[in-house]
């Protein structure tokens, strides 16, 4: 164990005997920056964690389920399986004749243009009713409907998830791009920019060397427990995202779903981890301002510019709202049908649901909805941010949940070699 980790680990273990006592001082990421641009030194110091989070479209998250669908001796082994129509694969275990399936499920896979894995484990975490259809080796079909209780196993993972300092994304060609970045499609010339990434308050951002934030760490999942299992798949020094697994049947819904976009269904995943605030830890100073937010071009995935998340998340609207006198009850409502989220409805106004994506601001036939999401430079022009595909609102949520959390005791800090 190095010197530098001897130390963390003292000053973890006194944080934590801090929080048996009750007299542990945690502040949320944003209230942490506040005290920052305030200037209030003397606070900071007193200050033991400070919770971060982020919350947004994570493609690489998955789920691995085991679920009995039959007697034993009924089959042999699963050759393919749907959870509410969505594709899962059967394995690594054959199960021989137990009648059980192990299966692992893609948050990207999907039933429709409009469910997919996402949408799946959300309709799991809460409560709701599953269809599992099995096709044995032989072709013989099994059927069964199943809540979270039924499942022997429900468990989370990422390959990658929580990048720091993520993207905006514009098309420079004529024309819309289809793809996984915006609802309707990505319009170019420099039309408009989507954006994904929490800013200074994401973890990793507050703790880029992976000082605290490694292998075995306690963190947040969707409102659960969690561990981080490593860095993620495309995981740069410049770029660090982590890789996490944590058991679903303790998640929060709130915190996780499906996003429709013009590429089909993506996976919403948040991520909470405590940055204790002890030797060297500078980077709880980072403002948005000083995130850099790279700008690429979507077809070819290159950068063509760089801004920061100063120009997304200082001074714009968090949440998106709605003034129902202005609606024109047009036939077809444009946000009804393509809020990537279902959280709209004309006749009740938006449900908790909402992403505050963003997007509705733009569809909206009567301009009923507001929120300036801001705008990035691109070669001199200014390109207005049309669409959020990170919700800092969500991630805020999740870093107030983990505050009480740890001043209540149900949450200690860790440190893993
Ligand atoms: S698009 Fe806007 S104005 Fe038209 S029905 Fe929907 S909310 Fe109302
Ligand atoms: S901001 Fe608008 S479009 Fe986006 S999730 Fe909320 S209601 Fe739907």
């Amino acid at each position: 164990m190095s010197a530098d980790d001897e130390d963390l680990r003292k000053r973890i273990s006194h944080i934590n005997e801090r929080i048996k006592r009750g007299d542990v001082v945690v502040l949320t990421a944003e209230e942490f920056k506040r005290k920052v641009r305030d200037g209030c030194e003397d606070e900071l110091s007193e200050v033991d964690v400070v919770t971060t989070g982020t919350c947004g479209l994570m493609s690489g998250t998955a789920a691995i389920f085991s679920i009995e669908v039959a007697e034993r001796g009924a089959f042999e082994r699963a050759e393919a399986a749907w959870l509410n129509g969505v594709p899962a694969f059967p394995g690594p275990c054959p199960n021989e004749r137990l009648g059980v399936i192990d299966v692992t499920v893609f948050g990207t896979s999907r039933s429709s243009d409009r469910y997919g894995g996402g949408h799946l484990f959300h309709d799991i975490v809460s409560g709701k009713e599953v269809d599992v259809e099995v096709r044995a080796a032989g072709g013989s079909v099994f059927r069964r409907t199943a809540t979270v209780e039924d499942f022997m196993f429900a468990r989370l993972f990422t390959t990658r998830s929580a990048f720091r300092n993520y993207m905006g994304f514009v098309n420079t060609d004529e024309g819309i791009v289809k793809t996984i970045f915006s609802v309707s499609g990505l319009r170019g010339p420099l039309k408009e920019v989507s954006v994904c990434g929490c800013g200074e308050i994401n973890p990793l951002e507050n703790d880029p060397e992976m000082r605290i934030i490694r292998k075995g760490t306690k963190i947040m999942v969707n409102g659960a427990e969690g561990l981080i299992t490593g860095e993620g798949t495309r995981s740069t020094p410049e770029r660090r995202n982590i890789a996490v697994v944590a058991e679903m049947k303790k998640m929060n819904p709130e915190f996780m779903g499906g996003f429709i976009t013009s590429a089909g269904p993506e996976c919403i995943t948040s991520i909470a981890v405590p940055v204790p605030n002890i030797g060297n830890m500078r980077h709880l100073r980072v403002l948005d301002e000083e995130v850099k937010m790279p700008i690429a071009e979507i077809q070819r995935r290159t950068q063509i510019a760089e801004s920061n998340y100063g120009r997304v998340w200082q001074n714009t609207s968090l949440e998106i709202q709605f003034d129902s006198a202005k609606c024109l009850k047009c036939d077809v409502c444009a946000v009804e049908r393509k809020c990537p989220v279902n959280a709209f409805r004309r006749d009740v106004g938006i449900d908790k649901k909402c992403f505050n994506c963003g997007f509705c601001v733009f569809a909206c036939e009567g301009g009923a909805f507001t929120g300036d999401l801001g705008s990035v430079e691109v070669e001199g022009r200014n390109i207005p941010v049309t669409l959020r595909l990170s919700s800092r609102e969500k991630a805020r949520k999740l870093c107030i949940l983990l505050k009480k959390m740890i001043e209540s005791g149900e949450f200690m800090l860790s440190l893993c070699s």
